[in-house]
């Protein structure tokens, strides 16, 4: 059993049989980031038993199709240069829309519970939401 975990690591005397180089790792590390984000997004939803697409997904999304684009134009290999191209647009654009909608919330003066820009009543505590954004001053 030893020997065969030890074959599959070190197969040909090469970790796990690849060729490693930087590429090779950029390449892998490509994979592995790209491949987190479906973890990631089916924690958040195993979590809220409900379908989330937490934040964190579309950073590993952007940051795996661009390190696995890198890759592919080094490679030379356009089927992939073409499948990631484009690929981080939708990721980028969705943390540029995410980012839109975090920065229009404010804190509700109560609690502290950051609320949504549209919202007149806090949703954790019910205190009116002052309108201007500001923090109503008590005396
Ligand atoms: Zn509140």
């Amino acid at each position: 059993m030893t020997d065969f975990f030890h074959h599959l690591i070190w197969y040909h005397d090469k970790f796990l049989g690849v060729d490693w180089s930087v590429w090779k790792a950029v390449g892998w590390l490509g994979n592995t980031v790209f491949f987190t984000r479906f973890m990631v997004q089916w924690y958040a939803t195993e979590k809220r038993r409900q379908v989330v697409i937490p934040v964190m997904f579309w950073w590993f999304s952007l940051l795996g199709s661009l390190l696995l684009l890198t890759y592919s134009i080094h490679k030379r290999d356009s089927v992939f240069i073409c499948a990631y191209a484009v690929a981080w647009i939708p990721y980028l654009r969705n943390l540029m829309i995410h980012q839109r909608h975090e920065n229009a919330r404010r804190p509700c003066p109560e609690c502290r519970l950051s609320a949504p820009a549209s919202q007149n009543y806090c949703g954790q505590c019910g205190a009116r939401l002052n309108p201007s954004g500001e923090l109503e001053i008590k005396h």
